[in-house]
């Protein structure tokens, strides 16, 4: 899409710090991290928001699998992680692309979680 900020970052008009790339998927670190480790995945098609990419099951897959290679690759299945999308402004997306973060930190137990209120 034109005016989409990732679709810019897929064509490589907008730098970023890449961590993983194949022929339909993207990951890049965030630039405003939340954890030591904070990378976003995304489907090169885009697609505005998880609602949007669910009538393209394939995509979801697409994504998943390239989360396993990211996070098996920097060997943060040992450290644990958390992957997680917002769909909609009111769930606080802020980039209509469809995009999962993914995030590794030491303290991440204690942060954002159902546990903690
Ligand atoms: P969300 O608020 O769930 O839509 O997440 C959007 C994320 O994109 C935020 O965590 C931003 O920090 C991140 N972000 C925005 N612009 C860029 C960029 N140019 N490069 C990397 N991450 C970005």
């Amino acid at each position: 899409m034109e005016d989409c900020l990732f679709c810019k970052i897929v064509k490589g008009e907008i730098p970023c710090e890449k961590i993983f790339e194949n022929d339909k998927v993207l990951s890049f670190r965030d630039i405003n991290p939340l954890a030591q480790i904070h990378y976003l995945v995304i489907h090169k098609e885009h697609s505005r928001d998880l609602s949007e990419m669910s009538h393209n099951p394939e995509q979801i897959s697409d994504i998943f699998l390239a989360i396993k290679k990211i996070t098996t690759g920097h060997s943060l299945d040992q450290l644990g992680y958390r992957v997680f999308t917002n769909n909609g402004a009111k769930a606080g997306q802020s980039v209509f692309h469809t995009h999962f973060h993914i995030l590794s930190d030491e303290n991440l137990a204690t942060k954002w979680t159902s546990n903690v209120s």
